[in-house]
């Protein structure tokens, strides 16, 4: 597998993860294959619940938005993933990194690995505060909890969809018109 120079798969993958939770362990699995990964995962009973918690673990990152505890939470996830960087070229995909023990390919694990990575890379390399949640969601009474990751040129994406933007864009307007301050 592949990490993009910015991590991008990875970190789409885990907001993927989070806003959409399988309900077994080969829907986890199917949901790699979308995002591109191509390896095959030892199973364990325990996979769907440790990916779970994984996955909650990184929630806590996407949460943290002083960008001190950022960084500290995602060293505690790297920290965890135990591996060094290897050079590799599997499947003719070209020499790449892997950043995951070789010796242990069990399907929480190597999604530790690769989203923490694949995060760090991505918030060092387009910005720290690239990811959030939905900023709809931070209203009072709003549904929305959803991820977004950030990874527009200009930097500046607070929506998960354009359904939650029009929605915040309706209770703004409301607001002006409503504020005895017109
Ligand atoms: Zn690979
Ligand atoms: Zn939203």
């Amino acid at each position: 597998m592949h990490l993009n120079p910015y991590g991008e798969y990875a970190v789409l993958m885990a907001a993927s993860l989070a806003d959409d939770w399988p309900e077994d362990r080969a829907g986890i699995e199917a949901r790699t294959r979308e995002f591109g990964m191509t390896m095959d995962f030892a199973e364990a009973s325990g996979d769907h619940r440790r990916t779970r918690g994984v996955i909650d673990e990184w929630l806590r990152i996407v949460d943290a938005g002083e960008p001190g505890e950022r960084a500290r939470l995602l060293n505690d996830l790297m920290a965890q993933a135990t591996a060094y960087p290897r050079l590799t070229d599997h499947g003719q995909e070209g020499w790449h990194i892997h950043y995951r023990d070789e010796a242990n390919d069990s399907l929480p694990d190597v999604l530790r690995a690769v989203i923490s990575v694949g995060t760090a890379l991505h918030l060092t390399t387009r910005g720290i505060h690239r990811l959030s949640r939905c900023a709809a969601g931070q209203t009072d009474g709003d549904p929305c909890v959803a991820v977004v990751v950030d990874v527009t040129r200009n930097g500046r994406q607070r929506y998960c969809s354009v359904r939650c933007a029009n929605r915040a864009a309706v209770r703004r307007h409301r607001a002006r018109r409503s504020s005895p301050a017109r």
